[in-house]
């Protein structure tokens, strides 16, 4: 690597170069990528990137000197309750993203266990297809978690979960849906369990929060996960995700102020003089929070009903072309956004499903990889319109083309590593 130049370049210079930069970037434009990039259409792009070059420089990390982020905040944060049907105690704060909302709500629990019960050891329960965030937070925050199994539907099996209460357990997690495969797991029964147990429940709704809403109100068949459900006490769901917000926008919702309380750092003993804030970041860029706030204000319920319509027309037309060819098949019976390939295992000869991912991903269709057992994801969104039938051509040309082809491959990373 160069170091930095002694003398600095042109600003176009230093643009073109950028732009050159991404040519080996997944082509999320023109809608090959399922997953990652969450694109709205040119209006939502567009607002979005008005809004983002006027709070390019602004700072959120005081919402008394920059006014403006803390009313943005209060309304991205109300109109979310509204659409997850909050009581009017509901209170949140904006994130990051996912992670940073589900890190806020391990946290909570934590602290809420410690201040309201003493609990010094404290434990969670998270199952095999809850995000790894859960993990990264039990990590960070020092938590025991134990990892429930799965039903053969591929939701949390709660009686698993009941087995592992203890009386240190201060979390209990459900996921509407869960990304692997995309079901929504029980969460009344989960969120009974918590509350027996005086423990908290996170309703993990990073992909659904923004998608479940408008799925309900076109009639689909979604069942109870949100606030109206007695004893779930915080959800997260990501704009940057089908909130069609550019990355870096999250919410993380409590029950009550009470609650939110617990997600909350104060400290008042510092030269620096008394320093409070909700999340895990000191200084924060105010664009994501402002382009959130446009792009919601630009599509209205009526837009997103259309953009979820359409959405969840693709993502079944893909479960129906992909039931429809020998050797893959969907896993579980997800209904929504989200789509897991995986092959026959019964079949003598089974498609080697990473083999058939290096093949889609040669002729330019992206997928994530994961296992056990080993599949292809989709996150289906308004980046996909149009291109299912294309896809499904694709699809099957690849098939047919790696049958009995395998790779020696087996990495499924998700990740940055470097
Ligand atoms: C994306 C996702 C997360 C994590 O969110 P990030 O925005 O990637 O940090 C957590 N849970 C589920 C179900 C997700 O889909």
């Amino acid at each position: 690597m160069e170091p930095l130049g002694q003398h600095g370049r042109s600003v176009d210079d230093v643009i073109g170069e950028l732009e050159d930069k991404r040519h080996n970037d997944v082509r999320w434009e023109d809608g090959r990528t399922f997953g990652m990039v969450y694109d709205g259409g040119p209006e939502v792009r567009e607002v979005a990137e008005r809004a983002a070059s006027i709070y390019l420089h602004e700072n959120a990390l005081n919402t008394k000197a920059f006014p403006s982020l803390g009313s943005i905040q209060s309304e991205v944060v109300g109109w979310t309750a509204g659409l997850l049907n909050g009581p009017d105690t509901a209170s949140g704060f904006l994130t990051s993203g996912g992670t940073e909302s589900i890190l806020c709500a391990v946290k909570a629990a934590r602290e809420r266990a410690r201040i309201e019960r003493g609990i010094t050891e404290p434990e969670m329960i998270v199952a095999a297809s809850g995000h790894a965030a859960f993990h990264k937070g039990a990590h960070l925050f020092g938590l025991k978690l134990h990892k429930a199994p799965v039903n053969d539907d591929w939701t949390a099996d709660v009686d698993a979960m009941a087995d592992l209460v203890t009386e240190n357990t201060v979390l209990i997690v459900g996921s509407a849906p869960q990304y692997p495969q995309g079901v929504i797991d029980d969460i009344a029964r989960i969120a009974a369990l918590a509350a027996d147990a005086d423990a908290n429940c996170h309703v993990d709704g990073c992909m659904g929060g923004f998608v479940l809403p408008f799925a309900e109100r076109l009639g689909r068949d979604v069942r109870p996960w949100d606030f109206r459900v007695d004893g779930v006490t915080s959800i997260s769901a990501d704009i940057h995700k089908l909130g069609y917000a550019p990355k870096g926008v999250s919410v993380i919702l409590h029950r009550t102020k009470e609650l939110r309380r617990y997600q909350t750092f104060i400290f008042d003993d510092w030269l620096g003089g008394f320093y409070a804030s909700p999340n895990l970041q000191g200084t924060r860029s105010g664009l994501p929070m402002a382009a959130a706030w446009a792009v919601m204000q630009h599509l209205g319920i009526d837009g997103y009903l259309k953009l979820t319509a359409s959405t969840l027309e693709n993502a079944d037309r893909m479960r129906d072309g992909i039931a429809a060819i020998d050797g893959i098949r969907v896993l579980g019976d997800g209904r929504f956004h989200l789509v897991a390939m995986s092959n026959e295992p019964n079949d003598p000869d089974p498609i080697d499903m990473f083999a058939l991912g290096d093949a889609l991903e040669r002729v330019g269709w992206f997928h994530d990889r994961q296992t056990p057992p080993d599949s292809l994801h989709s996150t289906v969104s308004n980046s996909n319109a149009g291109v299912i039938d294309q896809y499904l051509e694709a699809l099957r040309s690849c098939v047919d083309e790696i049958r009995g082809a395998t790779t020696d491959d087996r990495s499924t990373n998700y990740a940055t590593l470097e």
